[in-house]
């Protein structure tokens, strides 16, 4: 199979680090509002690659987490706050409406689904991996990572240090930090304050032991937002591993910091071999974003059209690329889908000569070609349509077998 590596930015020959076994980790939501399109989006193209990839015969590890501590006050911290509620009540709420909208959607469950704030163990570890082989440097209970100790920091993004300091800053990265050597510099543990307030979440950590006598102890602390990742794809999955996939708003700062956080804590390159991108869906001319109020919501378009119906009309669009979202694709989805159960209803005939169709292996090239689903629509449409021409004259049960073999990789119910 042909991916496109972020990396290298190169389509290559998928050719996973261990024979017959693929590790793949994905970065899920920060669970502090409803699930929209952008999400189903990503987590729909995974859900195909992760159904494929296991069609082809591998043996498929695939970790999927949940940003459920903010580093930064934002999101869920302030959400909860406004609402006065906790943070772990809220982020359990709106975890719980996510994996509802995506079984609805059909997706099949990651092997792990891990939460942020039940794996802080494995964080302090790398943490304290990092500080122990010099890549980082505690100051005042905080822990920040060295990006000049790290020969190839940006290899992913290949930002300029100038834009990667734009970047951050959109990212609300504490880039103006007084204690930070450098204003890139990575946060990977964040002491708690004397003056923080109650709702922010607090964990122990041992970091500060070496403080002044009359501020013993470690005032405990937060994760930074991007060590999450590194420790919960490490500690779940391996110091390397195949594929690592998000959206591609998260390729700076987020997965370049895990891969100078990994490779530096493990001494192991490459992290991850194939970085996978999905592209921004938008609405109404703009990037679809609470902020901007243009969301939709899988929950709403559920209420009035079916879970295969959405799939079709996500799928329809090319992974990596972005694309605007228009409702009336939804009723030409319909349109194809009544086509196909069409097809596969029709009683095929045993007494007529098979047909000599076999799209099956076209249907699969598509998705060997970069994951094509587009493409794959419109030959399974095709297949469809053939079926229902060629019934009168031929035996077409064989294309309604690989009609159905098909849209089951691709996650349909029909
Ligand atoms: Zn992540």
């Amino acid at each position: 199979m042909q991916l496109y590596n972020s990396l290298t930015r190169k389509k290559e020959l998928f050719i996973p680090l261990k024979d017959k076994e693929i590790l793949m980790y994905v970065c899920g939501i920060t669970p502090y509002d409803t699930t929209h399109l952008g999400h189903a989006f990503t987590y729909t193209f995974f859900d195909v690659l992760y159904r494929y990839l296991i069609h082809l015969g591998y043996k498929v590890t695939y970790t999927q987490n949940v940003t459920d501590i903010n580093d930064r006050d934002k999101d869920i911290l302030k959400k909860a706050h406004q609402q006065h509620t906790s943070w772990n009540k809220l982020a359990d709420f709106w975890t719980k409406k996510f994996l509802e909208d995506m079984k609805n959607l059909n997706w099949v469950m990651p092997t792990n689904y891990l939460k942020a704030s039940k794996q802080i163990t494995s964080m302090i570890r790398i943490i304290e991996a990092l500080l122990k082989n010099g890549y980082a440097y505690e100051r005042e209970s905080n822990v920040f990572l060295d990006i000049k100790k790290v020969k190839d920091f940006g290899k992913l993004s290949k930002l300029t240090k100038e834009y990667m300091l734009i970047r951050a800053k959109e990212f609300e990265e504490d880039i103006d930090n007084p204690l930070k050597k450098n204003k890139l510099d990575i946060t990977l543990w964040r002491a708690a304050t004397p003056d923080q307030p109650a709702h922010i979440p607090s964990f122990k950590s041992p970091f500060g032991k070496g403080r002044p006598a009359s501020r013993r102890g470690s005032p405990g602390g937060r994760p930074g937002w991007h060590i999450e990742c590194s420790a919960m794809a490490i500690s779940s999955l391996d110091e390397q591993i195949d594929i690592h996939g998000g959206g591609i708003d998260l390729i700076y700062p987020h997965h370049e910091s895990e891969i100078a956080q990994s490779e530096s804590a493990t001494g192991k390159t490459p992290f991850a071999k194939y970085w996978i991108h999905t592209g921004t869906v938008l609405y109404k001319g703009k990037k679809m974003s609470k902020s901007l109020g243009n969301l939709v919501m899988v929950s709403d378009l559920l209420k009035k059209f079916s879970s295969d119906t959405i799939r079709f009309v996500l799928l329809s669009h090319n992974y990596s690329e972005p694309w605007e979202f228009r409702e009336k694709e939804l009723t030409t989805a319909q349109e194809s889908l009544n086509i196909i159960k069409s097809a596969l209803k029709i009683k095929s005939k045993k007494n007529l000569p098979l047909s000599s169709e076999n799209s099956f292996k076209r249907i699969n090239e598509s998705l060997e070609n970069n994951m094509n689903t587009p493409q794959a629509l419109l030959k399974i449409i095709s297949l469809a349509n053939i079926i229902l021409k060629e019934n009168s004259f031929k035996n077409v049960a064989r294309d309604q077998n690989n009609l159905r073999e098909c849209l089951k990789i691709l996650g349909f119910t029909i």
